[in-house]
């Protein structure tokens, strides 16, 4: 091993060693700050971010890395990390210092924009806010990109490799057959929610939780579960992983299938290889493969009936209100689509077509072909199109995520990659006769290390459609979810 790619594994431990304290950081902001602490938290963030930016984009960085690449590493994990660390220097280090500071400061502007636009449902307050970002993103992307398709190195930012050029027959192929899938669900809709509404003491939806969590392999010697508005996993290293739920005292289901959700998540990065700790190799791979696994543990688990065969008796011992519910009501209940409006309240089956709805807006966005102005008409027509339904105002409608007004484009299309590949790396592993025994009994344990050595310990060996279709033995299509959405929704 040569002196340069050992001084770049020291530095990669070093600065995972700072950022993971940043996450830390981030966490105890979610989970215990003080209001008025708010403000010195984000004096000590961005010490830390510059720290680690300094560090990693100095001239030594882009001298020992070019001298990696003059050396032989066969397929090893060595040749990953050489790949991924010239990809996260060259994203460093092409932007100009006033491009990072003028974005950052519309960012912070364009928040509070966004904010007080989505009040008062008045897309014009945030209008000029968003058409800076765009433009300042347009300007990272050339930086980065160097004059190919720009939305193409948004998405890499996400998802490395991901191509419109791929998605665009991914995705096209699954909304044709999810349109009329959606409107079949909903008319079939049979089980009134309101029977499980109830009162459900906090403490006894944590117990619960906790209990589940713990039986499908999430470690509490590694980790733990607290409270915080917007639930979330955070890996901080080996040993330590948290997650995040909130609870709606009238429905338990509401903070178990978010425990779910975030454990998926929790068990990728407890799944990590250690041994690999800061570099590329030891890190997750994509989001739309973190995605897969909560939305695997969460969805395919979860809403299955061999999961509520099991947890049901144990949710009536904490929860006497819901005895007489059946495993098939309760299946029933947790299994129905509906045609909301807003994306974060939407079911597994109508989730999709919020995200495909954002990605073509976004990609005709940086396409040149849809203006600033344009974008409530254009959403408004595309929702009822899709969904049949009106939107009321635009609180409902282009207002309503966050993520523009963070400067954030791009990062939508990996939720529905993490549906797709849940149900193909789900399909996949259920080909195994272990695996399939055990989720029949509710054991996830053979489930678990199928991803463990599939998915979790590859960090990021492969680009993530690679580790996908090497895990599945099929490059990633919408069959397998196509598949389990009809199972779920319609042949009950
Ligand atoms: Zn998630």
């Amino acid at each position: 091993m040569s002196e340069a790619y050992r001084s770049l594994v020291e530095l990669s431990d070093e600065l995972a060693v700072i950022n993971s304290a940043s996450a830390l950081l981030g966490w105890d902001q979610e989970v215990l700050l003080p209001r008025n602490g708010v403000e010195h938290r984000a004096r000590q963030l961005a010490w830390m971010s510059g720290l680690s930016h300094r560090r990693w984009t100095g001239e030594e960085v882009g001298e020992w890395i070019a001298s990696c690449e003059s050396e032989f590493f066969g397929d090893g994990p060595e040749a990953a990390n050489v790949r991924e660390w010239r990809h996260d220097y060259e994203r460093a280090t092409a932007l100009p210092v006033e491009l990072v500071e003028e974005f950052a400061k519309t960012q912070s502007l364009a928040k509070v924009a966004w904010a007080s636009a989505r009040e008062s449902s008045d897309f014009g307050q945030f209008a000029p806010f968003l058409t800076d970002l765009i433009e300042l993103t347009r300007r990272k992307a050339e930086h980065w990109g160097g004059g190919g398709n720009l939305y193409d190195v948004l998405l890499d930012t996400y998802e490395r490799g991901a191509k419109v050029a791929d998605l665009d027959g991914l995705f096209g192929r699954y909304r044709d057959q999810l349109v009329p899938l959606v409107h079949e669900a909903v008319e079939g809709n049979r089980f009134d929610q309101a029977r499980l509404l109830g009162d459900y003491p906090e403490e006894k939806q944590e117990a619960l939780n906790r209990e589940v969590a713990e039986s499908i392999g999430f470690d509490f010697e590694a980790g733990r579960i607290d409270t915080a508005v917007h639930p979330f996993c955070s890996g901080m290293g080996p040993g330590d992983v948290r997650l995040t739920t909130r609870y709606d005292r009238t429905d338990f289901r509401k903070s178990l299938f978010g425990v779910l959700h975030e454990t998926g998540h929790g068990l990728y990065e407890q799944g990590l290889p250690a041994e690999y700790y800061g570099q590329p190799v030891g890190q997750s791979v994509s989001l739309g493969v973190h995605e897969s696994q909560s939305r695997l543990w969460e969805n395919h688990v979860g809403r299955s009936p061999a999961f509520w065969e099991k947890w049901l008796g144990r949710a009536i011992e904490y929860f006497p209100g819901l005895s007489g519910v059946t495993v098939e009501e309760m299946v029933a209940s947790v299994n129905q689509a509906s045609l909301s409006h807003i994306r974060v309240d939407a079911d597994e089956v109508t989730y999709d077509l919020h995200i495909l709805l954002r990605y073509d807006l976004e990609k005709r966005i940086f396409a040149g072909e849809l203006a600033v102005e344009d974008i409530p008409a254009a959403w408004n027509e595309e929702f009822e199109r899709m969904f049949g339904e009106r939107v009321k105002n635009d609180t409902e409608g282009c207002l309503q995520d966050i993520h523009w007004s963070m400067g954030i484009f791009g990062y939508f299309p990996t939720y529905t990659l993490g549906n797709l590949n849940a149900s193909q790396l789900f399909a996949a592993a259920m080909n195994d006769s272990q695996v399939a025994n055990g989720f029949d009994r509710a054991e996830y344990g053979p489930l678990l290390d199928w991803m463990r050595k599939r998915v979790h310990g590859q960090g990021r060996r492969l680009l993530p459609a690679d580790l996908v279709e090497r895990a599945s033995g099929a490059s990633v299509s919408e069959n397998a979810h196509l598949t389990h959405l009809r199972k779920r929704y319609l042949e009950r």
